[in-house]
């Protein structure tokens, strides 16, 4: 095989990065060779995805093995894809704490670690980062506004002033607490300007999504948290923007696809035409417009700014916490402005270790768990 061809394992290659990984590698044929696919429970889609693209390893949750049909494909874990030698990049496009070990598997083996999952850094960021540096694997952020601060970094030999991470304000900007209240699960789900997963999309309707960017940031560009902050930017056209020490900023903009910071991350320092990726059409743009963020009706981007600055386990009880209210309110077990409620308890309950071990996190992890959910009234 010809040697630039990159060979790309996707973990969670079923959800909507892991799809849009996909879109990317099929536009940009000779370039990669999907090597595994991983998914949870979507077997009918794996099917498609391993007909297609006939990987060599692939892995799944569900126990409902006969609806994937594949002679050539052999099954291994997810850690065991993500440590293969023969895999050059992974792509953690998995949701919640879900790609944590696999992300480990593969920054210890010492792979491109191309990383959607904000989950895994934000719980376990100081591990993760330095286990990068003793095992010499690099970490490309696909996260959108990670993606727009890496390539504004990209070239730069001094450190940022500043980072101002945008946020489109989700689909409730603006609106009182009394209809925060009222508003489902539904509404939730329909973001303004990004295609996004589910338990994404709720998070940037509660603007915990930018939170979780802020520790995100924090680790993949090594800059204390108080350099760190957060414009609201509804047109979602700049991605992000960073400030240097003679005051002057860099952005990047593109319209709101993940297939952008998809296809850097994979095709990076090298930039590559895509005749399917939207160009951005100047008459057609009425204006870009900024305004600050709602800290008293969203609560969710406060508790994760001071679980930043605490740090330690408390990163990983926020998201613990807000896996689980998610998950209700989704069900509709709960209200929307329940979701801050159950993750204030949850912070105000803990008593944080300050520089815990993976047993340390995965122990806070599902002990918070647990006791969301029965904070909740619920049973588990
Ligand atoms: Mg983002």
């Amino acid at each position: 095989m010809d040697n630039s061809v990159k060979n790309i394992a996707i973990l969670g290659s079923t959800g909507s990065i892991g799809r849009q990984t996909l879109q990317v590698i099929r536009n940009l044929p000779r370039r990669f060779h999907v090597v595994g696919l991983t998914a949870g429970k979507n077997l009918e889609l794996l099917s498609e995805q391993i007909a297609e693209f006939q990987p060599k390893f692939i892995y799944y949750q569900s126990d409902n093995t006969s609806k994937v049909k594949s002679q050539k494909s052999k099954f291994l874990s997810m850690e065991d894809i993500a440590r293969h030698p023969e895999v050059d990049t992974v792509v953690i496009a998995t949701s919640g704490k879900a790609g944590l070990d696999a992300t480990l598997a593969a920054v210890r083996a010492g792979k491109n670690v191309a990383i959607a999952n904000k989950e895994p850094l934000v719980m376990a960021g100081e591990i993760i980062t330095g286990e990068a540096k003793r095992c010499n694997a690099r970490i490309l952020p696909i996260d959108s506004e990670h993606s727009a601060i890496w390539q504004c970094l990209n070239g730069e030999p001094q450190p940022p002033k500043r980072i101002i991470l945008t946020a489109s304000g989700g689909p409730f900007r603006g609106y009182s607490e009394a209809q925060l209240d009222k508003v489902t699960a539904s509404q939730a789900l329909k973001h303004p300007s990004w295609k996004m997963g589910k338990k994404v999309t709720i998070d940037s309707a509660t603007l915990m999504n930018k939170g979780l960017e802020i520790m995100e940031t924090r680790w993949l560009f090594d800059v204390p948290i108080d350099k760190i902050s957060v414009v609201i930017h509804p047109q979602s056209i700049i991605h992000s923007m960073v400030e240097f020490v003679d005051g002057s900023f860099k952005a990047q903009l593109s319209y709101p696809d993940m297939r952008f910071p998809i296809q850097y991350a994979l095709t990076q320092p090298e930039r590559v035409p895509n005749a399917e990726l939207p160009k951005l059409d100047w008459s057609k743009i009425q204006g870009l417009t900024f305004e600050m963020p709602d800290f008293k009706n969203f609560p969710c981007l406060e508790l994760a700014i001071s679980a930043a600055r605490t740090g330690g386990t408390c990163p990983t009880v926020l998201c613990a916490a807000d896996e689980m209210a998610v998950e209700l309110f989704m069900k509709e077990e709960i209200k929307f402005t329940d979701i801050a409620r159950l993750v204030r308890q949850a912070l105000q309950d803990h008593k944080p270790i300050l520089h815990p071990t993976l047993e340390d996190i995965i122990k806070t992890d599902e002990q918070v768990r647990k006791s969301t959910w029965k904070l909740a009234g619920k049973k588990k």
